[in-house]
C-alpha cells in the first residue's frame, strides 16, 4: 500500500465540505490514516509551495492558502498517489472530469479544494512536514 498527502483548502472548509470531500476519498477506497484542521502559517504555505515560488501566482497562492483553516490528511491505498490524483480531478475545475472533487466542488484554478501529493518523494516530503510517525495509523 502507497500514502499519499492530502490537503482539504481553505475554500472547501468554508463551504463546509470537509465530509463531502471525505466520502469521496473514502469512495475512492482510499483510507484516511490521519487527519487534523489546522491554520497553516504563511512560513508553512510557503515553505509547502516552494516550487511555485517563481510562478506569478505564488503570492496569491499562499494568501489563499492561510485565509482559513485546512485540513491536512494522509491517505493509504493501492496506488494511493495516482487514485487520489484520479480523484481530484484536472488542476482548473473546467477541465475537471465529472464525479472528480474538483468538478463536484472547486471554485477557479486557484481555489480548486484540494491538493494532493504529485510523486512518491513529494509525498514523503509532505507527510513529514506535518505529522509525526506515530500520528499515522
Ligand atoms: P496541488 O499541488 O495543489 O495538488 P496541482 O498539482 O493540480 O495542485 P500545481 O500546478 O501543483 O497544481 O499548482 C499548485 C496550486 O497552485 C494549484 O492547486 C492551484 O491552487 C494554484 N494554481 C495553479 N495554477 C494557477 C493559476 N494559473 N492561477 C492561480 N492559481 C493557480
Ligand atoms: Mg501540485
Amino acid at each position: 500500500l502507497e500514502r499519499t498527502f492530502s490537503i482539504i483548502k481553505p475554500d472547501a472548509t468554508e463551504r463546509n465540505l470537509t465530509g463531502a470531500i471525505n466520502a469521496v476519498i473514502e469512495k475512492a477506497s482510499l483510507r484516511i490514516v490521519a487527519q487534523k484542521r489546522i491554520l497553516l502559517t504563511r512560513a508553512q504555505a510557503e515553505q509547502f509551495y516552494a516550487v511555485h515560488s517563481a510562478r506569478p501566482f505564488f503570492g496569491e497562492l499562499v494568501d489563499f492558502m492561510i485565509s482559513g483553516p485546512v485540513v491536512v490528511q494522509v491517505l493509504e491505498g493501492e496506488d494511493a498517489i495516482a487514485t487520489y490524483r484520479e480523484v481530484m480531478g484536472a488542476t482548473n475545475p473546467e477541465n475537471a472530469a465529472e464525479g472528480t472533487i474538483r468538478k463536484l466542488f472547486a471554485k477557479s484554478v486557484g481555489e480548486n479544494s484540494v491538493h494532493g501529493s504529485d510523486s512518491p518523494e513529494a509525498a514523503q516530503v509532505e507527510i513529514a512536514q506535518f505529522f509525526a510517525g506515530n500520528e499515522i495509523v
